[in-house]
């Protein structure tokens, strides 16, 4: 047999080891393929249906290191702000709310004689709804039925519907400004003292403006309670939104700023800011917030500033109140924890005190569990309508 050329030789083993090579590869990627639909199988068994409004359902996507699946967060779809309050309303009523009672008691008296109207009194007083705004809505209540002569329980309620209604204030703008301008996100400051509900809050209001279509980003400027921007983040991470954070214990006002140049290069529609609040004194609060408001407006203009209030520590709630209205300008509060043995009347007294529209309540700690005010809608779940 005539020798081969050497260059044949190395021809047929190159295409060997091509063969080889290709044999190698189709075994592994059928292997690999086999692999993908043992860990997808689960995705395929029936599960129980998500509860409305809930969790979107995740999806398998490309594999993370070390060749594992990564199972990528499904978004939640959040309520939007038209049904809730609506839907939480119940919750004032049934919540252990002094005010309710007391309209509840009125209303089922059979005569409306001294002493009921008296007890009535105590109770709205009681409720946190301040001493001016009962007088008035006695001496009204007692105008109106007396002239109608009311002994009908269903016109004595529309009566004290009317009454409340006027006291809630409806000509107050309410209108949450998450408008900006000239290009420029809107920017949300919210303040209030710990533990009030600030971080859960804003929270929620990612989730309200997310429903309406906007494009958000949180920064995390309560650097000074360690798990605030991990909470923080829990609730962006939910709906898809981001959270610009510092390293704990940083200065709140470089975060604040941080987040807001963030928000202008990104071009998101609204940057909420969460902040610290610690009351330990004025003039260190005043300029804790004075400096973040200054850093914040170096970037962009501040269109809301948010108070959050928490409504079941009634009168020590307006003291703080009044101090941050003092030291900061506040466009709007935030009433939470309204569900629960709050007080009611707290909304009419923060008002008049401060000067400022209730924007939102808190009814819950669920996570839609934040309604738009309207006064309507405040009395009528007051009064269990
Ligand atoms: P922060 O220190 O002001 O940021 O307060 P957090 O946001 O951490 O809230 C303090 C606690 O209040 C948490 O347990 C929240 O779940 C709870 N909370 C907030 N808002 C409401 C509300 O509207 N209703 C109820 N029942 N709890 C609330």
């Amino acid at each position: 047999m005539p020798a081969l050329d050497p260059t044949i030789w190395i021809l047929l083993g190159v295409l060997l080891v091509a063969l080889v090579g290709l044999g190698v590869g189709l075994t592994l990627r059928a292997r690999r393929q086999r692999e993908l639909e043992r860990r997808r199988e689960p995705e395929l068994t029936p599960t129980a249906p998500a509860a409305e409004d809930e969790v979107a359902e995740g999806e398998l996507v490309e594999e993370g290191p070390g060749g594992v699946l990564v199972e990528e967060p499904a978004l939640e779809a959040p309520e939007a702000s038209g049904t809730r309050l609506a839907r939480l309303r119940r919750r004032l009523a049934n919540s252990n709310n002094a005010l309710a009672r007391a309209l509840g008691e009125l209303l089922s008296s059979d005569r409306l004689d001294a002493d009921v109207w008296d007890d009535f009194e105590a109770t709205l007083i009681g409720s946190d709804l301040g001493v001016g705004p009962t007088t008035e809505l006695v001496e009204n209540l007692r105008k109106d039925l007396a002239i109608d002569g009311v002994t009908d329980p269903a016109r004595a309620r529309g009566v004290l519907h009317r009454e409340l209604v006027k006291l809630a204030d409806p000509s107050l703008d309410r209108t949450f400004k998450v408008t900006g301008s000239g290009g420029l996100p809107a920017v949300v400051l919210v303040v209030g003292v710990n533990g009030t509900g600030k971080t859960t809050t804003v929270g929620k209001l990612a989730r309200l403006l997310v429903a309406e279509g906007k494009t958000v980003l949180l920064g995390a400027a309560d650097t000074f309670r360690a798990a605030a921007a991990d909470q923080l983040q829990t609730w962006g991470d939910r709906v898809g939104v981001d959270t610009i954070r510092g390293t704990e214990g940083a200065d709140p006002a470089s975060v604040a700023f941080e987040a807001v140049n963030a928000g202008v290069e990104r071009g998101v529609d609204v940057v909420l800011v969460d902040t610290a609040g610690r009351l330990h004194n004025k003039a260190n609060l005043m300029d804790e917030l004075g400096k973040i408001r200054r850093v914040i407006e170096r970037r962009a203009p501040i269109t809301e500033s948010l108070l959050l209030l928490d409504a079941t520590t009634g009168q020590n709630g307006l003291v703080q109140a009044r101090v941050f209205n003092e030291v900061t300008d506040i466009t709007g509060i935030v009433l939470s924890k309204l569900d629960g043995s709050a007080k009611g009347g707290i909304v009419v007294q923060v008002q008049r005190e401060l000067g400022v529209p209730v924007k939102f309540i808190g009814l819950g700690e669920g996570a839609d569990d934040l309604a738009p005010f309207t006064a309507e809608g405040f009395v009528d779940g007051l009064l269990g309508e």
